[in-house]
């Protein structure tokens, strides 16, 4: 090709389409003329770059002269430079600035002639450059060079560039600092095996080369790094192979960040997920794994495994008189202490409440749990201060044991909750081994619990009365109402087998309700028919205090069956005033006014400080049963149940003996002025009927 010539010499006219062919992707500027004669220049066509750059499309400009477009008044240099193509035959150009829609540009322009079979100039074909877009877009390519410059030395993110096998052929100032090195310098000097030196686990390291060599890429791959001084953080790095153009691989290329803190959180909250955040012992889910991890492990070596399931005594009234805050201190104290008592392989969990549970693997005999068990309630039976206070609490334990009693860790651990239950019905501070009797009576307790959610809808109660005795005259002076049960298969139950399930489960309320109203109805029944007029004192549990609404009802009831509040009499234990007892004497206090009687049952048998004998008035003392059986024989029981007639007169309360069933216990009490007396010596509880015929025969002896 000449050198004046650049195009060549085209035969024909060149078309529009060859054009496109040739010219219509160059990545500059390209037209087509047509040549009419001197100063008749006229555009065929153009290429793509041109039309973007002028924001016109070919079909506007074709047939335009070519001084109009794109410049808006005729440039002298543009026709001259045509003219001098098509006269001299040879190349030709000329330079302009122009504003163009992407902004300002100063275009340099070729022109080529294009000659026909005689030799004449019939086109011209133009190369348009840019300059300044050029020059726009190598100081654009400067500036990011700089920029990266930049972001490389001050980004947070360490940024690197490494051989495949790990070496660093160049770092940043954050990767050096992330790694604890001075800076980059030294970091590539000193980390010269990274394979070592810089992954904490190996098979990590194994699988980034694998991940690296296979996909040519990693992505938030994550690790355990250790920094120059030992420190261990988590690193998520972000790498892929540069290849050159023969795919083969030049380096490694990428980014670090520092992920120590965020691995931190998600890992205190894996942790908190299956902790108590309390006392940060397993919590109940993650005892459960840990029991199974137990229960296989012994079915594996053959060893024997203990369950234990913990229950704090009485840890509710300590919450509930000093605050949660002592509360919680407390748990964190027990929690402590059995940590304490168990050896290393062994788990303490809390799981819930006052409740724990610990695993005592490996046991060599069953007498192992039973030592660990003992050890943990002399432990937590040491004296413990919480704010200045002395608190003594105790634990009652539940112990099962793998094979001996199931293999199967559901069935354990309602085994272990058997046991549990049992060792706080046999007295708090002890503890129980499951045995397949608990499984009977757990079984009865939970037959016992859907009998009494039944016992009401069916009607399957009624109140027996007893009556009660003036010691001197002997006439009767009131009755007491106890309730029965007529369960439909195994006749009359006795309150000594329900009321305590009833208070568990809640049910003693309405069951209350209903003796209430029943107690209520029956007066106004025999009042209606002058059958009886007596007093009749009704027992409420301590349960019931919890009642917020106890007084309202009582009131509506006594309204409803037209009553007068002096015919009742309130039975309460000394327990009503172990728990919450401000209330509990608020509510007391509320009853009296209203005009009911109050009298403290089985007298002597709970512990209270009396101190509650002067905060309302008490009505009537009643010795318990136990003092009264042996009162003619044991000299112990005579000395107690004196005491309390004593104390009784002393604050001028009266005092009832219950249970009185022999003529000698009768004389005891009559002896040393006891004021009532109440037992099978005079008549046993009797339905409301019986009631009537008895009062009546026994009125009938009595006048006689
Ligand atoms: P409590 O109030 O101390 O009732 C006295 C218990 O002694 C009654 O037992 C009565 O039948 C029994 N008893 C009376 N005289 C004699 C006797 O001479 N010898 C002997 N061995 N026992 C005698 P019961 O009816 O089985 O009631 C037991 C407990 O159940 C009651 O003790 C009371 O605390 C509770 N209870 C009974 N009825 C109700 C009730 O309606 N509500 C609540 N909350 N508790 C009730
Ligand atoms: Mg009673
Ligand atoms: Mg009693």
């Amino acid at each position: 090709m000449k050198k004046d010539d650049p195009i060549g010499n085209f035969d024909l006219r060149l078309s529009k389409a060859k054009f496109d062919d040739i010219f219509g992707d160059l990545p500059v500027g390209s037209f087509l003329v047509d040549v009419g004669g001197a100063d008749d220049y006229r555009y065929r066509a153009t290429n793509r770059w041109l039309e973007r750059h002028l924001d016109i499309t070919g079909a506007d400009i074709a047939g335009q002269a070519v001084e109009t477009v794109p410049r808006e008044r005729a440039a002298p240099q543009v026709l001259a430079a045509f003219n001098r193509c098509r006269a001299e035959k040879k190349r030709a150009g000329f330079e302009e600035d122009l504003l163009l829609p992407g902004g300002r540009c100063h275009l340099l322009v070729t022109l080529a002639p294009l000659t026909d079979a005689e030799g004449e100039v019939r086109q011209i074909v133009g190369i348009v450059i840019d300059l300044i877009s050029r020059r726009r877009a190598e100081k654009a390519l400067r500036d990011a060079e700089r920029r990266y410059r930049r972001l490389h030395d001050t980004a947070s993110e360490g940024i690197f560039q490494s051989t495949p096998d790990g070496w660093l052929i160049n770092a940043n100032p954050a990767l050096a600092r992330i790694l604890g090195y001075d800076n980059p310098a030294h970091l590539i000097d000193e980390l010269t095996d990274p394979a070592t030196q810089l992954f904490v686990d190996p098979d990590r390291r194994q699988t980034f080369a694998t991940l690296m060599r296979d996909k040519g890429q990693v992505v938030e791959f994550e690790y355990r790094a250790r920094r120059r001084d030992g420190t261990i953080i988590w690193l998520s790095e972000n790498a892929y192979a540069v290849h050159d153009d023969h795919d083969r691989v030049l380096y490694y290329e990428g980014t670090v960040s520092d992920i120590t803190w965020r691995k931190d959180t998600e890992q205190r909250l894996q942790f908190l997920a299956r902790h108590d955040s309390l006392t940060d012992l397993p919590n109940r889910v993650h005892f459960r794994d840990h029991f199974d991890v137990a229960l296989a492990q012994s079915r594996r070596g053959g060893e024997a495994v203990a369950l234990m399931m913990l229950d704090l005594d009485h840890f509710r009234s300590i919450n509930e008189t000093l605050g949660h805050g002592a509360g919680d201190e407390l748990l964190e104290v027990v929690a402590e202490r059995l940590c304490d008592c168990v050896r290393g392989g062994d788990i303490v969990s809390r799981l819930g409440g006052d409740e724990f549970g610990v695993i005592q693997s490996h046991l060599t005999a069953p007498n192992d749990a039973a030592l660990l068990a003992q050890r943990m309630i002399d432990r937590i039976a040491q004296p413990i201060t919480i704010e200045g206070h002395t608190i003594h609490t105790a634990v009652s334990i539940g112990i099962t044991i793998r094979p001996d009693d199931h293999d199967d860790a559901d069935h354990l651990l309602r085994h272990a909750g058997m046991a549990l239950q049992r060792a706080k019905a046999l007295g708090r501070g002890t503890f129980e081994f499951y045995s397949p009797e608990m499984r009977a009576q757990a079984e009865n307790r939970m037959d016992l619990i859907n009998g009494l959610r039944r016992a009401l809808g069916n009607d399957e109660f009624a109140i027996h009365y007893q009556p009660k005795i003036n010691a001197t005259t002997g006439a009767i002076i009131g009755l007491e109402a106890l309730l029965r049960w007529r369960h439909p298969d195994k006749g009359y139950i006795l309150p000594g087998e329900f009321i305590a399930v009833a208070e568990e489960t809640g049910l003693i309320l309405p069951i209350g309700e209903w003796v209430f109203r029943e107690v209520c109805g029956q007066l106004s029944e025999w009042r209606r028919t002058r059958a009886l007029n007596l007093p009749v004192a009704i027992n409420l549990s301590a349960a019931q205090f919890k009642d917020r609404g106890l007084v309202e009802k009582v009131v509506a009831t006594l309204r409803w069956a037209d009553v007068s509040p002096e015919m009742i009499e309130l039975e309460i234990t000394e327990s009503v005033l172990m728990h919450d007892t401000e209330a509990a004497i608020e509510t007391l206090r509320q009853l009296v006014e209203l005009g009911l009687r109050i009298s403290i049952d089985d007298f002597g048998t709970g512990y209270s400080s009396l101190s509650y004998l002067r905060q309302f008035p008490v009505a009537k003392l009643k010795i318990d049963q136990t003092f009264v059986n042996e009162v003619s024989s044991n000299p112990d029981d005579a000395v107690i149940a004196r005491a309390i007639i004593n104390l009784g007169h002393s604050l001028g309360i009266a005092v009832v003996a219950e249970g009185v069933e022999t003529r000698q216990q009768l004389d005891f009490l009559n002896g040393h002025g006891c004021d009532e007396v109440q037992g099978f010596l005079y008549s046993r509880p009797l339905p409301a009927d019986g009631m009537v015929d008895y009062a009546r025969d026994h009125r009938s002896a009595f006048d006689a």
